[in-house]
């Protein structure tokens, strides 16, 4: 475990806001969640450090996330994909955490040159093999890519698992093209569902997300690292709906366990009338919640933040000395 101090102002001056218990992968326990008293970034102190992290991504965490079904993520990349087309008309992408390469494989098929960054290697080895993609196993700080060199850069929700996201961010700035488009995005720790669900809101993702943003802190954070914020949405096929379904779910299984309607009737008999009973509860909860997050989307209070930025210039074209 090591203590840290705040990754956007460098203050050692923090309060605990919450203990929040480990959720799904690793070894069971709690964390710290703070506060920096100075800026008012979110999070985990002490933490595990780089190498103790490992044993909070088993490899049934990567099982989980390639268990989910293709073309439900194909469906999601494809957004991610409209979002960078709105902003940038082409050119070199790179794309930070980019797992098993599927959005770079079609950013590819509309014209991108891409490249990947992932530190998982056997994500990455499926990027390269299968799909042909130059991924480069590590952090982006070791891929000594070009000055200058990218017309974009992405972190899909990858920024908060990192343990130093500044530098990493000043890293991307380095690289992209002046004027150069960075997209950022993170669950929104200042959300309704955040709010809600407190110590166990699903995208706390304790330990594996050290930071939780804000959208004045991530905003922060990007102009710190020589950006300028131009753009924060609120809404992301995939991580909105998460936050409230998992709560859902838990609820209505306690509501009808598997034995429900065994009394009396065949075991297999009852569990096909709680199965049909979950899905009976499930679905009009499933889009109550889905009109709530729309109206948490409208009014700025979304689970998730899509941050569009620029790299910025001074007036001679060259970086600042926050580089
Ligand atoms: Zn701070």
């Amino acid at each position: 475990m090591e203590e840290v101090a705040c990754n956007l102002c460098g203050s050692d001056q923090w309060q605990v806001v919450q203990t929040v218990p480990v959720q799904r992968f690793g070894p069971p326990g709690e964390f710290n969640l703070v506060q920096c008293r100075d800026c008012g970034l979110r999070y985990l102190n002490p933490r595990p450090s780089p190498e103790e992290m490992a044993d909070y991504y088993p490899a049934a965490y990567h099982e989980y996330r390639a268990s989910i079904d293709k073309r439900v993520r194909h469906w999601y990349q494809e957004e991610k994909l409209r979002k960078v087309q709105v902003h940038s008309n082409g050119g070199r992408l790179l794309d930070v955490g980019c797992n098993d390469g599927l959005f770079l494989h079609l950013a590819r098929q509309s014209g991108w040159e891409v490249q990947g960054v992932e530190i998982a290697e056997s994500v990455a080895a499926h990027a390269r093999e299968a799909l042909g993609l130059d991924v480069f196993t590590g952090e982006l700080t070791e891929a000594n890519f070009p000055a200058q060199h990218f017309d974009v850069v992405t972190f899909w929700h990858v920024l908060e698992h990192l343990h130093d996201p500044m530098r990493e961010l000043r890293e991307a700035r380095r690289i992209l093209k002046p004027g150069g488009l960075l997209i950022v995005e993170v669950p929104n720790i200042a959300s309704w569902q955040a709010r809600l669900f407190g110590a166990n809101w699903r995208a706390l993702d304790t330990p594996r997300h050290l930071y939780h943003f804000s959208p004045d802190s991530l905003r922060a954070m990007l102009e710190q690292a020589g950006f300028t914020c131009f753009k924060i949405g609120y809404w992301a096929r995939g991580h909105n709906m998460g936050g409230w379904n998992e709560p859902g779910m838990n609820l209505i299984f306690r509501l009808v366990p598997k034995s429900a309607g065994e009394l009396g009737s065949p075991r297999a008999f009852g569990q096909g009338v709680a199965r049909y009973l979950r899905y009976a509860l499930f679905l009009p909860l499933h889009w109550s919640t889905f009109v709530v997050e729309q109206v948490a989307v409208l009014l700025g209070q979304g689970g998730n933040l899509s941050a569009f930025a620029r790299k910025q210039e001074d007036a001679d074209g060259n970086a600042p000395s926050t580089q």
